[in-house]
């Protein structure tokens, strides 16, 4: 833990950690080496890891990202930083993410990093000027650098296995429900779900193990199933492993560099044993305005509780009497909301808002959710002829900072490959496959039919 404290220290500019208390991590750690000493700890004692700022913490004030959740503290801790506190792990801090999970390249931050006036968006490591993706940006930048050895991530529409793509790292996402979402705060819950980052499939098998299991008291989505011990699959052969590949997924859209490192990390598994199948899955475009409506959707929904009166930040100064339209508590909510959200935020909040609205919510809503029970059937059928699917995570490596501009819709298509798997609920993972465009890492994208995390896990790992 003082190695990495003092990495962080030093490496401050990547901008990536949003709360740091080396008392509390030094007071965890020296209960940890108490452990070790008496004998019998568990398997990941002592182990340094950072949390995104989206699971909830009682050592750490908690933000998702948000300045409408200032100064709030939880009075308990996320069911998977629970589990993982129990099989030993240190907490490091809390990461920056895009507010309230909401992005794809850490951009959309609003709160200032350790050591920051303003807040700024995450550096990724493998070079400064660009982004290290998104939402799970900094638990993906810190395990690149080695500011820790593990990270928890959340994924709703990819942001796990593509930062993991962009900064060279792996990470899983596994099947819906496996996880428990009790303190993670809410962005889309048919969708979200927490997985770890690390530095191969062995260690995040470890950390996947501790986290997952039903938690059917706190979370109704949490499946009433055991967890393996994902660490004991990693030794099956690749010999006759069929690999999926999707026409879809290296079409004309896939930057030349990201092609050719998927096909030869494809390559390397034919190598190892496995066979290369084309496969289809026809929706895949149709996954990006299916996704863009239900998340946001779900996440107006979610987020009307920020209003100013159970948690963060409430408006100062608030009422105007000459505004006789509406109530004290309306103008307080409204400035509240104003002044604590961002601009993707408010504009997601719109968008679910309207297509949940009377007259629009078959021609939208509905539609939507009759696209995604179809784009789960397409895997369906893809898993007839093979064992996992794999390609790409993201259609190019990492972009600059800024290169999006104000142009949400670019990072929205920049989705496409993450987002079927997230609406089919199916475990996906991301591992590095070699480099692309400017150096910059590619990572290999795979996606499993539901509780196939062993076989994803074993497959990452024999590759690793
Ligand atoms: N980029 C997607 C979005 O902005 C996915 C984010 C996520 O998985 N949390 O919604």
């Amino acid at each position: 833990a003082q190695h990495f404290l003092g990495r962080i220290g030093a490496h401050g500019a990547l901008g990536a950690f949003v709360a740091l208390d080396a008392d509390v991590t030094l007071a965890q750690a020296r209960a940890a080496d108490e452990k070790l000493a008496a004998g019998g700890a568990p398997a990941l004692t002592g182990v340094p890891i950072a949390h995104k700022d989206i699971f909830v913490t009682t050592d750490f004030p908690t933000t998702a990202g948000s300045k409408i959740l200032a100064g709030y503290r939880s009075p308990f801790d996320a069911t998977v930083v629970r589990k993982l506190a129990e099989a030993g792990t240190v907490t490091l801090g809390k990461l920056s993410c895009d507010e309230f999970a909401m992005g794809s390249s850490n951009e959309n931050v609003a709160v200032p990093a350790v050591g920051f006036d303003v807040a700024a968006p995450v550096r990724n490591p493998w070079d400064g000027s660009r982004i290290p993706g998104g939402s799970s940006g900094a638990s993906a930048a810190v395990v690149a650098a080695r500011l820790a050895p593990a990270a928890t991530g959340t994924d709703t529409g990819g942001s796990i296995r593509q930062p993991a793509s962009f900064c060279g790292v792996t990470g899983i996402k596994p099947t819906y429900g496996r996880a428990s979402r009790y303190g993670m705060v809410a962005f889309a819950s048919s969708l979200d779900q927490a997985g770890p980052m690390a530095r191969s499939a062995e260690d995040c098998a470890l950390l996947l193990s501790a986290m997952c299991g039903p938690d059917l008291d706190r979370d109704s989505t949490s499946i009433d199933r055991p967890v393996e011990d994902f660490s004991r699959s990693l030794s099956g052969t690749l010999e006759g492993l069929r690999i999926g590949v999707p026409k879809e997924f290296l079409g004309d859209g896939v930057a030349p560099g990201v092609r050719a490192a998927i096909d030869a990390a494809l390559g390397e598994y034919e190598k190892l044993g496995a066979k290369r199948v084309a496969v289809t899955l026809p929706r895949t475009e149709l996954s990006i305005p299916v996704y863009y409506i239900i998340a946001a959707a779900e996440a107006s929904s979610n987020l009307s509780r920020f209003d100013g009166v159970k948690f963060g930040h409430r408006a100062k100064d608030f009422y105007d009497p000459s505004n006789t339209k509406k109530s004290a508590l309306e103008q307080m909510y409204e400035m509240t909301r104003e002044e604590g959200f961002g601009d993707e935020v408010k504009r997601r909040i719109m968008i679910g808002t309207y297509v949940l609205s009377h007259g629009y919510y078959d021609a939208y809503y509905l539609r939507a959710q009759r696209v995604r029970r179809m784009i789960a059937d397409d895997f369906q059928q893809a898993f007839k002829e093979c064992d996992v699917i794999a390609g790409p995570a993201a259609p190019t490596v990492a972009w600059k900072i800024g290169e999006h501009g104000d142009d949400p819709v670019a990072d929205y298509l920049a989705d496409i490959f993450t987002l079927p798997g997230s609406l089919a609920g199916l475990p996906g993972m991301c591992l590095p496959a070699g480099f692309g465009e400017n150096n910059m890492p590619v990572g290999l994208q795979l996606i499993g039919n539901y509780f196939n995390e062993a076989k994803l896990l074993n497959a990452a790992h024999r590759f690793q």
